[in-house]
């Protein structure tokens, strides 16, 4: 091994790589470094069997392959090397989730294009070139030009910012006043300045965010829980932390939920910092993500904004990790890769020397308990920004409520609603259920229509006029006849939807303009934000959502928000349903009046008495938690004990008990960890796209390496035929 420029290692022509690639091979491949030699953390093309793969140099070769038959790396791709800190994270990463390294290196390479040669583009610059005569259209081109100094345009980009016609840009050219260039398509970002000024913070504001800034001053590894209530300011002071990263030449990373990625948002950062960071979620085009992707790498995208998965960038130097809503289920990926992002930002930050913070109005309980026991620094925000004040909650009791039958939104509720319109204010009703009613059930027999290929019953949807699996995803039409049965004409919907409470709505205020945020309603990640936007300036009097609108939007005209089953989420048999409830309604009450009107959040409830509408009501947070996390400690639960799901699935049910009863059978390396095992039994979702599903659920207790034991014991199974097994370490939902 030579010598080192980048003070990465280099490997000379023809000396033997050990190469990670993105196949599902269990270990590195050996190969020659090519022409010119290749830097450790090289991401190159190698020849594997007929086909060409990409890889990363993973660091020297194990030597034992024949170097007769060794082939050489095909080309080392146009990108900067992948840095130790990102290796060491990829394999840390792998160990705790138990995922294979090419997966990993699958997360960490998903940017399009990324073997594609670098793609050149023409663009414009100041040429010597006098123009015969000076028209309005023509200075105002070169006005840009000089506006934007150092910048460059394609011809397309200048025609728009002048505000001229793309054959005036052309003339210029001509004339030799514009000089063509070719250069490289993905460009830098604009630079973002934090010296631009900030808001005027509060007191408690300006105290948390120097807490931060002091913190990414350290230039150490440090996580933060940012406590605050809706509207308390935490995006500002985030965003202060962000300054510090930026002046400190670092990078910095804000992780959203992918619904609060909104247009508003990237304003607000831009209003901020002078420029628009870089974005990247799965609604960014192609182009914009390898752009991402490169510039990151270079040190030329200072901020990016974006989904879970862009923990996997390749940054050079991230000093700064924001989780915001650190809580929320979304962070948690399901299926592929199964991850917490909030976890894995932790575990990031640790290996690059970064400072994390975690905001949150309803922090999760792993992370208050983390703060409580202080591995996590706590910053809390204690009052909202301004005049706006906690919303005024109040339970409704649906026992002494006289509803007619099928209708679900009480006259309490109502009569709120109707003040609302009056005074030309939002209401918002709440109700997590997609669609227009959950079940549908035969008058003359009783069944209910279930999904051929799931163990889930149809939800009708009558946007589309069809029923729907919200397993799988099928759809059918509503049948005229009963399945079972075959009467006909008595089909008929049972329970409400989202669909439906929008029915009950408009019937009770023709007048009201109503909007539906349901996320199987739009196209696009991009059309639901407009239609957000839209209510945010207004352009509605009532607004039903399901959980989508529990996010972070910023309605400034909502002044009421109704639950309209406040015990839907009490009846789960899942560990966390009580937090997430409490999380949920938290969430929804914080959305009335964050602005300057006061708010009021109504829930409607057959069990006002239950603990967890209690804690919501009261407004005691500590309390809740504590009670919680008495309760998980005594069954030794996460946080206070480990947990790992295996989900087994295949097409032949018998199959699949097989394997799982030979797990339960064999289960020593957990037994010697003191784990203990439940199970097999049929998952909650019991049959999936045709195939069944059998979990085993392994507790084990907290500080044992539990990772190494799941893979003792399940390195020497062979899975035969179409099996599947995938572990899930930390389980967030239990299906
Ligand atoms: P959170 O992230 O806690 O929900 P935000 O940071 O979004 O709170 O603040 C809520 C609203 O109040 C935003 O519109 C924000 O711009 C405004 N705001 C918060 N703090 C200040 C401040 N110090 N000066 C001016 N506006 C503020
Ligand atoms: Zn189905």
């Amino acid at each position: 091994m030579g010598s080192s420029m980048s003070g990465q290692e280099f490997f000379q022509a023809g000396e033997r790589v050990g190469v990670l690639t993105t196949q599902p091979l269990d270990r590195l491949l050996d190969y020659r470094a090519p022409e010119g030699g290749c830097f450790l953390g090289a991401y190159v093309e190698v020849p594997l069997g007929p086909r060409k793969v990409l890889g990363v140099v993973w660091g020297p070769g194990a030597g034992d392959f024949d170097s007769a038959k060794l082939r050489a790396v095909i080309r080392v791709l146009d990108v900067a090397p992948m840095r130790t800190e990102m290796r060491q994270f990829l394999g840390k990463a792998a160990d705790y989730t138990l995922t294979p390294m090419p997966a990993m290196l699958r997360l960490a390479t998903r940017a399009p294009g990324l073997s594609d040669p670098p793609s050149m583009r023409k663009i414009l610059r100041r040429g010597d070139g006098v123009p015969d005569r000076m028209t309005d259209a023509r200075s105002r081109v070169l006005g840009v030009l000089e506006d934007y100094g150092g910048l460059a345009f394609t011809p397309r980009e200048l025609a728009d910012m002048a505000d001229v016609t793309p054959s005036v840009v052309k003339g210029l050219v001509k004339q030799g006043t514009l000089r063509e260039e070719e250069a490289p398509r993905d460009t830098p970002y604009p630079h973002l300045d934090p010296e631009l000024p900030s808001k005027q913070l509060t007191e408690d504001q300006a105290k948390a965010a120097q807490a931060l800034a002091e913190g990414v001053h350290s230039g150490c590894y440090g996580t933060t829980l940012l406590k605050g209530v809706t509207g308390s300011g935490k995006t500002e002071v985030y965003l202060e932390a962000v300054a510090a990263a930026l002046r400190a030449g670092r990078q910095a990373l804000v992780l959203l939920p992918e619904i609060a990625l909104t247009a508003e948002f990237l304003t607000r950062v831009e209003a901020r910092f002078g420029a628009k960071p870089a974005e990247w979620h799965s609604g960014a085009t192609m182009t914009e993500r390898r752009r991402v992707w490169k510039m990151v790498g270079q040190g030329a995208a200072q901020l990016v904004i974006g989904a879970r998965s862009s923990l996997f960038l390749p940054f050079r130097d991230l000093g700064l990790i924001i989780v915001d809503e650190e809580h929320d289920t979304s962070y948690k990926q399901e299926d592929g890769v199964l991850y917490s992002a909030r976890d894995m930002a932790v575990l990031r930050a640790a290996m690059c020397s970064a400072q994390v913070v975690l905001a949150s109005a309803t922090p999760s309980l792993e992370t208050w308990a983390n703060a409580e026991a202080g591995k996590y620094k706590r910053l809390n925000l204690t009052s909202r920004f301004g005049a706006s004040v906690l919303p005024d909650m109040r339970a409704v009791d649906m026992r002494s409520e006289d509803l007619l039958p099928s209708t679900w939104i009480s006259p309490t509720l109502k009569q709120a609603m109707k003040l609302r319109m009056e005074r030309g204010e939002q209401s918002l009703l709440f109700l997590n259920r997609r669609g227009f009613a959950p079940v549908t059930i035969c008058r003359a027999c009783g069944a209910q229509v279930a999904c051929d290929h799931c163990d889930a019953r149809m939800v009708e949807h009558r946007f589309m006029k069809r029923l729907m699996c919200h397993q799988c995803g099928e759809t059918k039409p509503v049948p005229e006849a009963c399945p079972s049965c075959e009467v006909e004409g008595k089909m008929a919907p049972v329970g409400p939807g989202i669909e439906r409470l929008a029915e009950e709505a408009a019937a009770l205020f023709p007048e009201a303009r109503i909007a539906v945020l349901s996320s199987d309603l739009f196209g696009s990640a991009r059309a639901l934000k407009q239609r957000i936007e839209e209510i945010a300036a207004g352009e509605a009097d009532i607004i039903l959502g399901t959980q989508l609108v529990a996010k972070g939007h910023n309605f400034p005209l909502l002044t009421l928000v109704g639950v309209i089953d406040a015990d839907l989420g009490l009846q789960g048999s899942d560990l966390r349903a009580a937090e997430r409830t409490f999380q949920l309604m938290r969430q929804v009450a914080g959305r009335a009046g964050r602005a300057e009107r006061p708010g009021e959040a109504l829930m409607q409830t057959f069990q006002p008495e239950h603990p967890v509408i209690r804690a919501i009501l009261s407004g005691d947070e500590e309390n809740f938690w504590k009670a919680e996390a008495a309760e998980r400690q005594a069954a030794g639960v996460p946080p206070y004990g480990r947990m790992a799901g295996i989900i087994l699935s295949g097409p032949d049910l018998a199959a699949v008990f097989d394997l799982g009863n030979a797990m339960a059978r064999n289960d020593g390396p957990l037994r010697r960890i003191g784990a203990q095992l439940f199970g097999p039994a049929p998952a909650p979702i019991a049959r999936v796209r045709g195939r069944h599903r059998v979990r085993l659920l392994v507790k084990a207790p907290k500080g044992v390496p539990l990772q190494e034991a799941l893979a003792r014991w399940t390195a020497p199974l062979r899975l035969k035929g179409d099996l599947r097994l995938s572990i899930d370490i930390d389980p967030q939902s239990f299906f």
